[in-house]
């Protein structure tokens, strides 16, 4: 977006209620908090909890954090990567690169990071009154020059704009994109962070491809390895936690090191499943605007 329409927006935006307290819905808030736009994020749980897995924020998005003035803290925070590697179940790199060429132009570096420390780096630089936390939004409407966000508490808030980042399952989407549904992949992820750093190097993101299973790994500090299972399963075929760790170690057997050792050290408990779907694009046919009361 250029400097210009950012201008245009701020003059005719002096509010914005963004539903979705995750990484996309508190960027957000930061970024139009720095063009002087009134900000308040309506988050459903009750309070921010330390969960999640790694993330790694590529050169592009280290961008995006610089122009939130947060790339420094996420660098400190998080671990550098500059390197990746592909191989084959048997360790065999088949496939390597080094990150110079994408970097340059963009000036950053790629860096890995635990999901609840970039979390809390952008809670950190936001004013605690603008989170509503444990504020549920169950729908919009939008009349003429305001938008109406009814929340699950029958309480119900004016704005001049809502920004939908109620994340994979959005209620918003759904309301405004009702023929949009999600498409299972045909894959079921695992993600973990081990307390180790053993045969992990700290500068490398790895990645093992196996018959319609992926393992990859890269570490967010100095004392821990992100890492993460790929698996083609039907849809609904989950495990309980205390099943996930047998399961993964089954599915992985055989597998180089240090995939194994990755998930020996892992508890059972801290292995978080998710069922990957994406959606089709959002058409322009779709109403822009939902019908008014
Ligand atoms: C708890 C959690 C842990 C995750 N861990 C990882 C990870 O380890 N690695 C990884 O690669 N990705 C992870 N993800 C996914 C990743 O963060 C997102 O896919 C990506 O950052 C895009 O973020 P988002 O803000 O669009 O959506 P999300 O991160 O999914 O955030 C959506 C937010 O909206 C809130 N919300 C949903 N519905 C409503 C509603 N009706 N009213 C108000 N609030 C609502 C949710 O509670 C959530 O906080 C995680 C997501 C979540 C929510």
């Amino acid at each position: 977006m250029t400097d210009f329409k950012v201008v245009m927006i701020a003059k005719s935006i002096q509010q914005a209620i963004i539903i979705g307290g995750g990484i996309g819905g508190l960027c957000t808030a930061i970024a139009l908090r720095q063009i002087g736009i009134d900000v308040k994020v309506y988050e459903r749980t009750k309070a921010f909890e330390r969960v999640g897995a790694g993330l790694a924020g590529w050169a592009n998005a280290m961008r995006a954090l610089r122009k939130l003035g947060l790339a420094d803290q996420v660098i400190e925070a998080g671990s550098v990567f500059g390197r990746a590697e592909i191989r084959d179940p048997s360790g065999r790199i088949f496939q390597s690169g080094d990150f110079a060429e994408l970097e340059r132009p963009r000036g950053e570096p790629s860096v890995a990071i635990h999901r609840a420390e970039l979390h809390r780096i952008l809670v950190s630089v936001l004013p605690h009154d603008i989170l509503h936390l444990g504020t549920k939004c169950t729908g919009v409407k939008q009349d003429a020059d305001k938008v109406t966000v009814q929340r699950a508490d029958v309480q119900t808030d004016q704005t001049d704009c809502v920004i939908a980042a109620d994340g994979l399952h959005s209620v918003v989407r759904q309301q405004l994109f009702p023929g949009s549904k999600l498409n299972y992949a045909g894959r079921t992820s695992w993600r973990v962070i081990a307390a180790t750093q053993d045969q992990a190097p700290l500068t490398t993101i790895s990645q093992t491809w196996g018959c319609g299973q992926r393992f990859g790994f890269v570490s967010v500090d100095p004392h821990h390895v992100y890492w993460f299972a790929v698996s083609n399963l039907p849809e609904g075929q989950t495990y309980p936690p205390e099943a996930r760790k047998e399961f993964l170690i089954r599915r992985f057997q055989g597998w180089h090191q240090p995939i194994e050792h990755l998930m020996d050290v892992s508890p059972a408990e801290t292995i978080v499943e998710a069922l990957i779907y994406d959606i089709d694009p959002l058409t322009l046919k779709a109403p822009r605007r939902v019908p008014r009361w």
